[in-house]
């Protein structure tokens, strides 16, 4: 190990009792305060579960995939990592235990283990051990990788991960490492007392396998008192001072503030002997100001698919938090569910809403009632974004509805169609695997002078994430172009139309790419902040 790499200094995240308790936010919260101080952090992800990525697995299920500008398809909360940090993740801060086992698959098959037995316990350990180190980049890059384990301790699937993360102590030395456990202090509203036996319980799953935490964070309904603090310090083994309270609270991004009034920041940096001045922390409680106390409100549509969960379009909602700031502006969003929707009964959808913006998507469903919102937002002069599957409905809108292409369709929903506006990629017509196979990751864009997509950027070559299989098929351009839709971002090359707008409409704006992944807490994507701005405008016209 060289001298450089026995510097950084790793922070293990790991969660008790329950699932969901915001583990990303929290390592999240806990970098932005430590970056506020000046430290280089970065933050990496390790997910249990056997899928290679979860590119392929349903938003249903885990949420949206979070895609970076590398290319990789990643676990939702590196986009919390890249929001707080606004820094870009990319492959390295993300892995599965399906890629882990890959890898030394792989391995194996080529005899790489000279026929020794492949176990656990060093090879999968070491893997992972492997992958935690490479976070901190080449030559020591980042000082401190907060290395968050998904799951909840007693899960079989993260054993591994916890055994590596153990070792890990023996490899760097207690000053190097520090381990931080989120837990959950429920509140019993018929004894009307918080009760600290789960955290007990969750907390002795880890000594068992050898990992004392060193900081705990409780979330709860409920502040804790002295008392209960005291309580949790003695039967868990952890210093008063160092059981931090993680208070329910209105905004996500009022928690690296919370932390930092308890303390979090400066313990950690005595935990791991970092030597910095306090954070600065004055343009995060400014932002957090503007997010907790806008003047005005909006509603904006969401026309998706996945309007079950609420962490399918994660990056959106929180795209709209960022964008709300600059216009001093509360963004509600609101999902709907498009199956439904026909040209009779889609005024009515629109009470009440103030812009609609059509999120990506796969597959045929809703796509009818998405194409009716369009006309309706097209045809009223109603702020529309289109993003991804949104470029191409409000593609196909257009064609079908001004260029009178009737038959005019994608040719993901009809293979066969006489108009196929959009068309599939050449290079994805022989594609068989679905894992990874998409356009995926940053590329270049450049855009048209004049147009709102080059106002709100304010520079002619941009870089957004895709994660697309179907493209605007070049053949169209002419029709569309001659009828008013203008083709504001194109690729380097021009082979590949990724902006189109309306200049006859308030703000009609789409793109072929992500901008949501790209929206940072403290700067607001300029698509969104100028969707909101136009949304914003159509209400005040509205009221007045
Ligand atoms: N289903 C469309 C495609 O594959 C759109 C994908 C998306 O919206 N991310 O091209």
């Amino acid at each position: 190990m060289s001298e450089a790499a026995r510097e950084v200094k790793y922070i293990f995240v790991t969660g008790g009792v329950v699932s969901s308790l915001g583990k990303g936010v929290a390592s999240a919260a806990l970098g932005a305060l430590l970056k506020a101080r000046g430290i280089d952090v970065t933050i990496l992800k390790l997910d249990p579960y056997l899928n290679v990525d979860p590119g392929t697995m349903n938003p249903f299920q885990h949420g949206e995939v979070f895609v970076t500008d590398d290319g990789a398809e990643t676990d939702l909360d590196l986009g919390h990592y890249e929001r707080f940090l606004d820094l870009n993740m990319s492959q390295k801060n993300n892995t599965t235990t399906g890629q882990i086992y890959e890898r030394i698959l792989h391995r194996e098959r080529r005899g790489d283990y000279l026929g020794g037995t492949v176990q656990v316990i060093p090879h999968v350990t070491d893997e992972i051990k492997k992958h935690i180190r490479k976070a901190a980049g080449e030559d020591a890059e980042y000082r401190v990788v907060i290395c968050e384990i998904g799951g909840t301790v007693g899960d079989i699937e993260s054993l591994p991960f916890l055994e590596a993360i153990r070792q890990f102590r023996l490899d760097v030395g207690r000053k190097n490492s520090l381990y931080m456990h989120l837990t959950l202090i429920p509140w019993i509203p018929t004894a009307g007392e918080l009760k600290t036996k789960p955290t007990q319980h969750s907390v002795n799953k880890l000594r068992e396998i050898g990992i004392q935490p060193d900081v705990l964070l409780a979330r709860t309904s409920h502040s804790l008192t002295k008392g209960i603090k005291s309580k949790i310090s003695l039967f868990c083994n952890v210093e008063t001072d160092a059981v931090i309270e993680a208070l329910d609270v209105e905004s996500i991004y009022e928690i690296p503030l919370i932390y930092h009034e308890q303390g979090l920041d400066q313990l950690v940096c005595d935990m791991l002997d970092i030597a910095t001045g306090a954070p600065d922390l004055e343009s995060w409680t400014e932002m957090v100001r503007g997010v907790k106390e806008p003047e005005d409100e909006i509603t904006i549509l969401v026309a998706g698919k996945y309007t079950d969960l609420k962490d399918s379009y994660k990056s959106i909602d929180e795209a709209f938090i960022h964008a709300g700031v600059p216009n001093n502006t509360r963004v509600v969003a609101q999902h709907i569910e498009t199956d439904g929707i026909t040209r009779e009964n889609v005024a009515e959808t629109f009470t009440g809403g103030h812009g609609l913006l059509v999120p990506g998507g796969f597959g045929e469903r809703g796509i009818p009632g998405k194409i009716e919102a369009i006309r309706y937002a097209r045809e009223n002069g109603i702020p529309f974004f289109g993003i991804c599957l949104g470029l191409q409905t409000a593609a196909i809108e257009f064609a079908r509805n001004v260029c009178g292409l009737e038959t005019a369709n994608s040719m993901e929903f009809d293979l066969l169609a006489e108009h196929p506006i959009i068309s599939l990629m050449p290079d994805q017509e022989e594609v068989v695997d679905m894992g990874g196979t998409m356009r995926l990751g940053a590329y270049p864009c450049q855009l048209k002078e004049g147009t709102k997509a080059f106002e709100a950027y304010g520079t002619p070559l941009i870089s957004e994430r895709h994660r697309h299989r179907y493209e605007m098929n070049n053949r169209y351009r002419d029709t569309l172009e001659e009828h008013g839709m203008v083709i504001s971002g194109v690729s380097p090359d021009n082979q590949l139309v990724e902006m189109i707008e309306l200049n006859d409409h308030p703000w009609f704006v789409a793109g072929q790419f992500h901008p949501e992944f790209k929206s940072r807490a403290q700067r607001a994507h300029p698509l969104f902040r100028d969707f909101i701005r136009a949304a914003r405008e159509y209400s005040k016209k509205q009221e007045g």
